[in-house]
């Protein structure tokens, strides 16, 4: 992976508390992605700010009737009850506050911004995208527009396909799924916790469909995912040939996530990615879920470094080991706060046997439908495309 162009794509906006108070994502997270990354000297040029969308990139998936909701519902300062019962805008799940709407918009425009450079050989990097819930009329589980889904349909546009989508996060990634699940063009696959909200995700989709789904069992472990990595993911990816892959690395699978029950390591997540994307032309990386401050942040400044290839085993340097001991997060009780987060950028490793419930997901696993007569977008041959698979 070295050699690629990485581009970080953040914004200040990141830094003002959203979706008030009580809610599980009132939390820092990219900024405090921002803070670790450039005290351990990874941004040393800073982040590209990202662009927000325009109506009109949004519309490719979303009504205009429920984006002008949002931005009503923004400007207003709340949802009436029919933008509640229409659009599930103004819940505890999906509350209106200040600035959501150029929040929202931002985080797909950098996802977007991100497709962009990954159509250009390199590596995007939105840690404040993998909206994936979101749908097209309607808010859900927190998400409001869906960035993963921009940064797909920005990859299609610019010649890139098939396009293979990868969502890591402790969720189900029904939102992507539902975009693409009868678009050849894509496959999605997502590795999520079975019996978690949403409770879709339970099968793979309809032969030809492309679309996988891999639901785990709580406990979900390091070695666990390795298995499904080599057993699964890679064989689909090899079969399919992406000229470009997008993931959702969710940091919510995390041991310590208060919303879910898996028991992976940074580590092990980053090295999904990189098998992921490795030898793939162009890559865009997301953040998604994760409502842990302290291993949200820590799981993604150490994928940036591995991104760049840099050493992740480090320590967490005292500056920002005083800024971890300043947070607090109501779903996690104090005793819960583990030591560990303050010491190292790495988790260890959550090692253990795989289990039948595991094994049991590698078996029929159907094989992807692929266009011919060939993967490879034209735009290899015009140079366009670093030659790099
Ligand atoms: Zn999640």
């Amino acid at each position: 992976m070295t050699g690629r162009r990485t581009v970080f794509f953040g914004s200040e906006i990141y830094r003002r508390q959203g979706f008030g108070d009580n809610h599980p994502l009132a939390i820092p997270r990219v900024g405090l992605v921002i803070e670790l990354c450039q005290a351990l000297g990874w941004l040393p040029d800073g982040f590209e700010p990202s662009p927000p969308a325009s109506i009109d990139e949004l519309t490719r998936f979303h009504a205009a009737d429920y984006i002008a909701a949002v931005q009503r519902c923004d400007g207003n300062g709340r949802a009436e009850i029919e933008d509640r019962e229409r659009y599930n805008l103004g819940t505890r799940e999906n509350p209106v506050f200040e600035g959501l709407f150029a929040r929202a918009r931002t985080s797909c425009g950098g996802s977007s911004a991100a497709a962009k450079v990954a159509l250009a050989g390199g590596i995007g990097f939105n840690p404040a995208g993998g909206t994936h819930h979101g749908m097209p009329d309607r808010a859900h589980g927190f998400c409001y527009f869906n960035d993963p889904v921009m940064a797909i349909l920005t990859l299609l546009e610019g010649g890139a396909e098939p396009v293979l989508y990868l969502d890591l996060d402790a969720h189900h990634g029904d939102g992507v799924e539902l975009a693409f699940a009868n678009d050849p063009r894509v496959a999605t696959i997502s590795i999520h916790e079975a019996g978690r909200w949403p409770n879709t995700g339970t099968a793979h989709g309809p032969a030809g469909s492309n679309v996988y789904n891999f639901p785990v069992p709580h406990g979900f472990n390091d070695s666990e995912i390795n298995a499904l990595i080599e057993g699964a993911i890679l064989p689909i990816k090899r079969a399919l040939r992406p000229a470009a892959v997008v993931v959702t690395c969710g940091a919510d699978g995390l041991a310590g996530d208060p919303l879910a029950g898996m028991l992976l390591s940074n580590a092990a997540l980053w090295s999904a990615v990189e098998a992921a994307i490795e030898a793939v032309p162009g890559a865009v990386v997301l953040g998604g879920g994760g409502y842990n401050p302290w291993t949200a942040a820590r799981c993604w400044s150490g994928l940036w470094g591995r991104l760049n290839v840099f050493e992740t085993n480090v320590p967490i340097l005292e500056t920002m080991r005083r800024r971890f001991a300043e947070l607090s997060c109501d779903l996690i009780d104090d005793e819960d706060v583990n030591p560990v987060w303050f010491e190292s950028l790495e988790d260890p490793p959550s090692r253990a046997s795989v289990r039948a419930e595991v094994s049991a997901l590698l078996e029929n696993l159907p094989a992807p439908h692929v266009d011919s007569p060939s993967a490879q977008p034209s735009s290899f041959e015009t140079g366009l495309w670093p030659s790099s698979r």
